[in-house]
């Protein structure tokens, strides 16, 4: 086994400095064999960025269904026929109230998401300031929001409301996106990520694994998300919804995911990384392994459009992995 390249990880990785690219290819050439000393590397990594905290954020699907876009994956789109409930822009109440249900599971930061990647409407914007207005000092989380491509003024007014920190994936790298999205430019996401930068807020922006893109196309996206330097990076694993063009994909083992998460924790050593959507479909039974892989983040309660598990089960897992959620 080449155990360089893991000198080289550990080495790059306590500094801060990362893995280049060239360096990240020889990490995912490395064996599978190789599985427990590449954890052992990225759970000291993360260990000595993030101590034995660790990141619970939650979201609330604020309007759901009825996007214009193809996005491969995703069961919101009105291409595909997929049973998905659609809704308008829920009431700031009932944002509130899933604040408040957050954070009494345990939740740091907590998320309105929307469908699509614009917000046309005023008074889903009005909508969205009432509910950040009164979540401060009512509910003690991070008020963060994925709302899709936002103008410059939208998102400053957002701000000025306090909005804390936004969410914008960019899904994969810059040469397979045509592969999983047709309707909106790579570059639109990357400017929507620009433009939160120079607002101020803390960004959050990562992707999604498993759409039968390249280990070359996984480096390439983290390559561009440390060139951003976006602040926090939360992972997707697909998770296959019938009537998405992606419903039949099986693209991902549980070790392959903890090797992804593993390649990001090297290349971005101090970063925040949380696992997201797909988590318990796909890493099954290895779900305590995503901190030795570098997490020091997860997504609790409910995905966007699929439940999750008992949020008390993930509370759990990490009293006996000796962790601890962070702000608690
Ligand atoms: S991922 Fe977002 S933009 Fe793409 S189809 Fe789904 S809701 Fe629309």
């Amino acid at each position: 086994m080449d155990s360089t390249i893991l000198d080289i990880a550990l080495e790059k990785g306590l500094s801060g400095a990362g893995l280049s690219v060239e360096e990240a290819r020889g990490f995912v050439a490395l064996p599978a064999d190789a599985l427990y000393d590449i954890l052992a590397v990225s759970e000291k990594v993360r260990r000595a960025h993030k101590g034995v905290e660790v990141n619970l954020c939650a979201i609330v699907n604020a309007k759901s269904g009825l996007c214009k876009e193809d996005c491969a994956f995703c069961v919101q789109s009105i291409r595909y026929d997929t049973g998905v409930m659609e809704y308008p822009m829920a009431e700031p109440q009932a944002l509130i109230d899933a604040a408040k249900e957050a954070q009494g599971y345990g939740a740091r930061e907590f998320s309105i998401v929307t469908s699509g990647t614009r917000m046309e409407k005023g008074k889903d914007v009005d909508a969205l300031v009432e509910t950040l207005e009164s979540m401060k000092g009512a509910v003690g989380v991070e008020r963060c929001a994925s709302l899709g491509i936002l103008s410059r003024e939208v998102l400053k007014r957002l701000k000025d409301s306090g909005l804390e920190s936004y969410h914008h994936n960019i899904e994969t790298s810059r040469g397979f996106f045509p592969n999983i999205c047709t309707t909106h430019e790579y570059d639109e996401d990357v400017e929507a990520i620009k433009a939160a930068k120079e607002l101020g807020l803390h960004v959050c922006s990562g992707g999604i694994f498993g759409l039968g893109e390249t280990w070359e196309d996984r480096i390439e996206l983290i390559q561009t998300l440390k060139d951003l330097g976006v602040d926090s990076i939360p992972i997707n694993f697909l998770n296959p919804r019938p009537g998405t063009p992606l419903e039949h994909a099986s693209n991902l083992t549980p070790v392959e995911c903890l090797k992804i998460i593993s390649l990001i924790r090297l290349m971005l050593p101090a970063k925040e990384i949380v696992v997201c959507g797909g988590r318990s479909l796909n890493l099954r039974d290895l779900q305590p392994l995503i901190f030795a892989a570098g997490a020091n983040g997860m997504m609790v309660g409910n995905y966007l459009t699929t439940p999750g598990r008992d949020p008390l089960e993930d509370l759990r897992m990490l009293d006996d992995l000796g962790l601890k959620p962070k702000g608690l």
